[in-house]
């Protein structure tokens, strides 16, 4: 038989690396072999064929806030990325935690080049109602400090909103930092001009004291599957492992700026302001072991875009990443020894079996033919002038990597042809 579409070069499977060809047909992935015939067949010369990047941690911006970002814009940052599926956060000026909401975003978001899933937000005055989403999302979002846009917990029974979400059977993401802790640290720090003062606003143990306020409330909804968003703390990780030691499904994920920087890179480089801020080389050394050792569940973006004017004039926090999701897979599996069967452990079989998305995962037959190719011998200096994301600029603007995507398929379905975009 002859396959739609036939790639050869070195599959990364859970059980390892193989030198094979992935025959595709429809949409899906037809199987793993060799001398596999095909009507196309793209020989990628040794490169790494991961399943599909799946980033559970996105802001697309759109309503409202489109001159950052839009889904075609943000979408079109994720492809360049080897991403295929990203799942947006609901903090829009007008917050995704209503059915009305949510059809919005889902209108919009046809427009968008690669799959596009959804948090749901909790109704501020009536958590209650947020049961009224779970058919149009994969799992929910908890903001328990300010940050952009978001609408922070109030305060009070966190274990009776995690029963809420336990309830519907959709995990809750939450963003892990104590606003007392930060209101006391701020006023510390008010009109010190240093670069990195944002860090010491948002201190380390803002984290570590949210994270311990999640744990104290699983214990009255054991069965919530939770996820520490943007861990950025060595003790963040002791944290997460204590309680699944404990017997809690409390994971946690890992952004790519917090393994790449250090609250250093920020006297340099004044976009780096982000919520939680840059730490420590330590931090950054526990966060690098703890994508190894399995205490870290995913590997995201964060995408959070924000105009340069924004950001230098007005200390907008957040910035993105799309755009170099394969960049930095590329460094961390080139400069900084992580196995690639480990990167798409982080990166898509564990997103795909947390949200429950059962058709992507890994490269084997039967799954959609969602894949990212990655070249590990392909520098590339990044650009400003070369991102895909609206806003226009990358955190990582004249920094060398050693490799990048080079083939990215949706459903079989070419997004990337040998680093040039397919539109
Ligand atoms: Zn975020």
């Amino acid at each position: 038989m002859e396959h739609d579409l036939v790639l050869e070069g070195r599959v990364v499977t859970p059980g390892g690396i193989l030198d094979a060809e992935v025959g595709v047909d429809e949409g899906l992935v037809k199987q793993i072999g060799s001398g596999l015939k095909g009507s196309r067949r793209i020989r990628t010369g040794g490169c790494l064929i991961f399943p599909g990047f799946i980033d559970i941690h996105v802001h697309m911006r759109e309503p409202g806030w489109e001159r950052k970002e839009d889904f075609r814009t943000g979408s079109a940052a994720a492809a360049h990325g080897g991403v295929t599926t990203v799942v947006d956060m609901p903090n829009n000026p007008v917050p995704t935690d209503t059915p009305e909401a949510l059809r919005v975003k889902a209108a919009l978001a046809k427009k968008a080049l690669v799959d596009v899933k959804f948090h749901g937000g909790i109704p501020k005055s009536r958590p209650g109602d947020l049961s009224k989403l779970s058919g149009g999302v994969v799992g929910y979002k908890l903001y328990l400090s300010e940050t952009t846009g978001a609408a922070r917990f109030p305060g009070g029974d966190l274990g009776g909103v995690f029963k809420l979400v336990a309830a519907t059977g959709k995990p809750l993401s939450l963003h892990c930092e104590d606003q007392a802790v930060i209101d006391r640290a701020a006023r510390r720090v008010e009109g010190d001009g240093r670069p990195d003062a944002h860090a010491d606003a948002r201190p380390p143990e803002s984290e570590v004291s949210a994270v311990r306020s999640v744990v104290d409330g699983m214990a009255s909804a054991p069965l919530l599957r939770a996820n520490v968003c943007h861990a950025s703390t060595s003790d963040t990780l002791s944290l997460v492992r204590e309680a699944r030691a404990g017997g809690r499904d409390l994971r946690c994920e890992v952004a790519l700026h917090h393994l790449f920087f250090t609250r250093r890179s920020m006297l340099e480089n004044r976009r780096l302001r982000t919520n939680p801020p840059l730490r420590r080389e330590e931090d950054r050394q526990a966060l690098l072991r703890g994508l190894k050792d399995g205490t870290a569940s995913f590997l995201v973006t964060d995408h959070a875009p924000h105009l340069l004017e924004e950001k230098l004039a007005q200390g907008a926090a957040g910035v993105p990443g799309l755009d170099d999701f394969a960049h930095v897979v590329a460094w961390l599996v080139r400069s900084q020894g992580v196995d690639p069967v480990r990167i798409a452990e982080l990166t898509s079989a564990n997103p795909a079996r947390h949200l429950g998305l059962a058709d992507r995962g890994a490269v084997a037959p039967g799954m959609r033919a969602d894949l990212s190719v990655v070249d590990l011998r392909a520098p590339e200096v990044v650009k400003d002038d070369k991102v895909r994301t609206k806003c226009g600029w990358s955190p990582y603007d004249g920094v060398e990597f050693p490799g990048r995507a080079r083939w990215v398929t949706l459903g079989g379905e070419l997004l990337m042809d040998d680093f040039e975009e397919v539109s």
